[in-house]
């Protein structure tokens, strides 16, 4: 920040905070991370100087000499990592990504099948208030409300009844294991195109800690920022017959000039994530999330689904008597931040819902394992019991501070 710092000082100092804030603070939202010290310089270079519209070998402007070099690495190590036959790194993030996937393959007014966003599934899965959902028509399945699984006879019911042009698989809020298998066969049986946002999972996927949607689906998209521990941004994996339509899709359909900075961050944290320390990263948040599930448990937090398979942990914490926006904002001021959520088949409203949605990805990032989620299940404990209790909050937040003293996280000097 040498140089802000003299021409930015406000900028600078939020920064700064920022800085701070993550340093010292237990970050669970599920979605975010602690990319590497080499990924942050390569987001920070001089590539978000050059303008690169078009693909290696046929862009629009000279002066590519290296930038198709750094394209074709990222697009490289993305094929291998995942066994892609194609991969499309420009995605500005994941929900362009998911759009360029409907430009290609639907038409306005398309059906388009989708988790519900209150069942766990995303904006851009087709809800309503999302374009893919006011210019498209929507198909929504469900979870089960016995099992909270998802209800794959609903989505086979449904898949037959409207045939739809485009089932999206994936969640945003989905603690277990998707059966992409049986997505793979509906698909088929209504000769859909599949395609799978991994967005959450990719990094499990990439460790080999969930099971790969790539060699079932036509079509997988994904942010490259959450469990991948990327640069922000997005990534379109597919089939090769469907490389010229997801590529004109992206560019020129959707997109002008790619983020070279962003793409050469893909490329570096691509390359990190094919290692064993990865595996090994993606193994820890999946058995960090299973530890902390069971502790919660045994606190009388209910798990949404009776536990987690995955980085990610939906709480109904109305057992606790309190709800989940409350206790959220009680976290965030004890130092353990997360986001508030619906539960499935919700009684309480959207903005002020049953639960919270917390994950392992940027603990573990930080090294944290079992007798740190021991720990933070008490803290968890106790500011449940104390959501207005303003001193006993800040004294958990200093406790929390001290831990963070012992896991410096990537990216941030200690
Ligand atoms: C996060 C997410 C996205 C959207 O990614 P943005 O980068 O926020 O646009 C899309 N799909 C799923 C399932 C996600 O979890």
């Amino acid at each position: 920040m040498e140089h802000v710092k003299v021409t930015d000082s406000e900028i600078a100092e939020l920064i700064e905070l920022e800085t701070a804030r993550q340093r010292d603070k237990i970050r669970l939202i599920p979605s975010e991370n602690y990319v590497s010290s080499s990924v942050l310089e390569v987001s920070g270079s001089v590539l978000t100087n050059k303008y690169s519209e078009g693909y290696a070998k046929k862009r629009y402007y000279e002066g590519q000499q290296y930038i198709d070099q750094i394209e074709q690495l990222a697009i490289q190590r993305a094929k291998s990592l995942f066994g892609a036959e194609a991969a499309n790194v420009q995605p500005y993030s994941g929900s362009p990504a998911n759009l360029a996937v409907y430009f290609a393959f639907a038409q306005p007014g398309d059906p388009i099948m989708g988790l519900a966003l209150d069942h766990g599934g995303h904006l851009t899965h087709g809800w309503g208030v999302s374009i893919t959902g006011a210019y498209y028509t929507p198909i929504r399945y469900e979870l089960n409300p016995d099992t909270h699984l998802i209800d794959y006879d609903m989505v086979r019911d449904l898949a037959k009844k409207h045939r739809p042009k485009i089932i999206m698989a994936g969640a945003t809020a989905y603690p277990r294991i998707i059966d992409f298998n049986i997505f793979a066969e509906v698909a088929r049986e209504v000769d859909a195109l599949l395609c799978v946002d991994m967005a959450h999972i990719a990094g499990l996927v990439a460790g080999g800690a969930h099971p790969s949607p790539v060699p079932l689906a036509d079509v997988v998209t994904t942010t490259t920022h959450k469990s991948l521990r990327g640069p922000r941004g997005g990534m379109i994996l597919m089939k090769k017959k469907h490389r010229k339509a997801i590529n004109k899709a992206v560019f020129p359909g959707l997109q002008g000039g790619p983020h070279n900075h962003t793409t050469a961050g893909i490329a570096v944290a691509l390359k990190e994530a094919a290692t064993e320390e990865f595996k090994t990263y993606a193994h820890n948040i999946v058995a960090n999330a299973k530890h902390l599930a069971e502790k919660l448990n045994e606190k009388g937090f209910k798990l949404v689904s009776g536990g987690t398979d995955n980085h990610l942990v939906l709480i109904d914490v109305s057992p606790r008597n309190v709800t989940g926006k409350v206790y959220a904002k009680a976290l965030d001021t004890a130092g353990i931040v997360c986001n508030y959520n619906t539960v499935p088949f919700d009684p309480r409203p959207p903005f002020d819902p049953s639960g919270i949605r917390i994950g392992t990805p940027s603990m573990t990032s930080r090294g944290m394992g079992k007798p740190e989620m021991e720990k933070l299940a008490d803290w968890m404990d106790q500011v449940a019991n104390n959501v207005e209790n303003e001193s006993e909050l800040t004294r958990i937040a200093g406790e929390v501070k001290e831990l963070c003293k012992n896991f410096p996280a990537p990216g941030i000097p200690a």
